[in-house]
């Protein structure tokens, strides 16, 4: 038996065990590693992932620590003459070497491969698969919920360790795997504990394909079910057993379609009919409900439209859901560095030494100030109102941006070249050029237990104050 990657990856990387290449911050590949020997696609050196940083045989990334980076190799097509060819070109580059700089940045500072100097030079990083790397890396099928989504709706809908979990529609099963390790408590090695379980729901015929060959690829068997399903006509229970759900995630173009189904009773005509549904065919004693029957079950709906919002809300309150709440997360990545602080000081420590810290920096303007002050009393004109519009004028932009003269002015400094790279730290952001979220809005809702006559006379046995 061995253990999904996503919910324990192990130390190393192992064959045949999805691992994740990152090429660079927006080009993330999943991979199955292959342990191969012997000529695989014309390669010698067995199966090669070849990007434009350079060619990686899979055998250079089996039994590596996660999170490693892998240089390049110079791989062997199987043209001797290429292959000799290529080493003397690489023997004449083998000094240059590309240091990660850290930054995270797109890893094409290694240079793309357009020779095979860079094609030694380049690097990737192996990484384990989690939900998040696979909700950025995954084959698009549908819109995704993304991270900043699916981390607040499964905190919201208190999606724990050991609980059952009803999403519908599974898409491209961004969801599925997030709410997969959510739930996971164990399986199968848990001690006897109700299992968690995500119970998913597809429509599409090729979506539900492709997402039962992804689930058993990532050993995710048995923690997610999934089933081809209308949801709207055909509710949620899978060969007539109720899932027993704790909670529900409901991202389908109309959730209200889908609410008459989570009930606690068989919902009525009236119940049915204001969701646009037909009555439903059947005995009443036949009809369960999919829903945990001994706790309140918690909801999360997530719809683009307010129309869809308020049609999903009307249905609630129809049907007994309480505390029913809308959210919008908008979400925003705000890179915010402090760049190298420091100043040329040719008087002091020699033409083009840069140096220093915020504390010399802060004081370096202090006194820039000072001098500026000095320079301008007296001046024809300088008035205190004007002093102050010129204090504040001189300022960190000053020294960094442009109004270098006036700084060397105020400073009594020759216009030299050695006196004008002034540099001094600054505090920067950036924000992420393409914000990666669906924007959409969230319903949060709850349906409280339902109690039966003989738990009311249950807990009226047990009421401290007695009968
Ligand atoms: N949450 C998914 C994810 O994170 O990848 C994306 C879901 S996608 C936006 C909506 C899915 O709902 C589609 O794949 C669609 O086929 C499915 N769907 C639509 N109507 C449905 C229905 N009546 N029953 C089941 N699935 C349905």
């Amino acid at each position: 038996y061995k253990v999904s990657p996503f919910l324990d990856p192990g130390s190393l990387t192992t064959p045949d065990t999805l691992s994740i290449v990152h090429l660079s911050r927006d080009n993330i590949q999943p991979v199955y590693l292959q342990d191969t020997t012997g000529a695989v696609n014309g390669y010698a050196e067995g199966a090669v992932i070849n990007t434009r940083f350079g060619s990686f045989p899979h055998s250079t990334l089996i039994n590596k620590p996660w999170g490693s980076q892998i240089r390049a190799s110079i791989v062997d097509t199987g043209s001797r003459g290429r292959k000799r060819k290529l080493e003397a070109i690489a023997a004449d580059i083998a000094a240059e070497d590309t240091p990660d700089d850290g930054t995270g940045e797109d890893a094409s500072s290694a240079g793309p491969t357009k020779d095979v100097k860079t094609a030694a030079s380049g690097f990737i990083h192996i990484l384990p698969p989690t939900p998040e790397v696979w909700t950025t890396s995954l084959p698009h099928r549908t819109q995704v919920v993304y991270t900043p989504d699916y981390s607040y709706i499964l905190h919201r809908i208190r999606a724990r360790p050991g609980m059952h979990i009803i999403e519908a529609g599974a898409g491209s099963g961004s969801f599925t795997h997030a709410s997969a390790r959510a739930v996971y408590n164990g399986y199968p090695t848990n001690g006897g504990e109700k299992k968690g379980k995500v119970w998913s729901f597809e429509f599409n015929e090729d979506r539900y394909k492709k997402m039962q060959e992804e689930i058993k690829s990532h050993l995710l068997e048995g923690l997610v079910q999934i089933t081809h399903r209308d949801v709207y006509n055909d509710g949620f229970l899978v060969d007539g057993e109720s899932p027993e759900a704790d909670c529900v995630f409901l991202d389908l173009p109309a959730p209200w379609r889908a609410l008459p189904h989570l009930s606690r009773r068989r919902p009525t005509p009236s119940q049915l009919a204001s969701a646009g549904l037909e009555p439903l065919n059947g005995e009443e004693s036949e009809w369960k409900s999919p829903l945990r029957s001994d706790r309140s079950v918690y909801i999360c709906t997530f719809s683009p439209c307010i129309e869809q919002v308020t049609k999903t809300i009307d249905t609630m309150r129809r049907l007994g859901w309480m505390e029913i709440e809308m959210v919008e997360v908008a979400h925003r990545r705000i890179n915010v560095m402090r760049e190298r602080i420091g100043y040329n000081m040719p008087t002091e420590r020699g033409a083009n030494q840069s140096a220093g810290n915020v504390e010399e920096a802060v004081a370096r303007l202090k006194e820039v100030e000072r001098r500026f002050k000095e320079f301008n009393k007296g001046r024809p004109g300088a008035t205190d109102a004007n002093m102050d519009e010129d204090e504040e004028m001189l300022d960190e932009g000053d020294l960094v941006n442009g109004n270098a003269s006036r700084v060397r002015e105020a400073e009594g400094l020759e216009d030299t070249p050695s006196t004008k790279p002034w540099m001094v730290g600054r505090l920067i952001h950036r924000t992420e050029a393409e914000i990666k979220t669906h924007t959409s809005y969230l319903v949060f809702a709850i349906l409280p237990q339902e109690w039966s006559e003989e738990q009311e006379a249950a807990a009226y046995e047990t009421w401290p104050c007695g009968k």
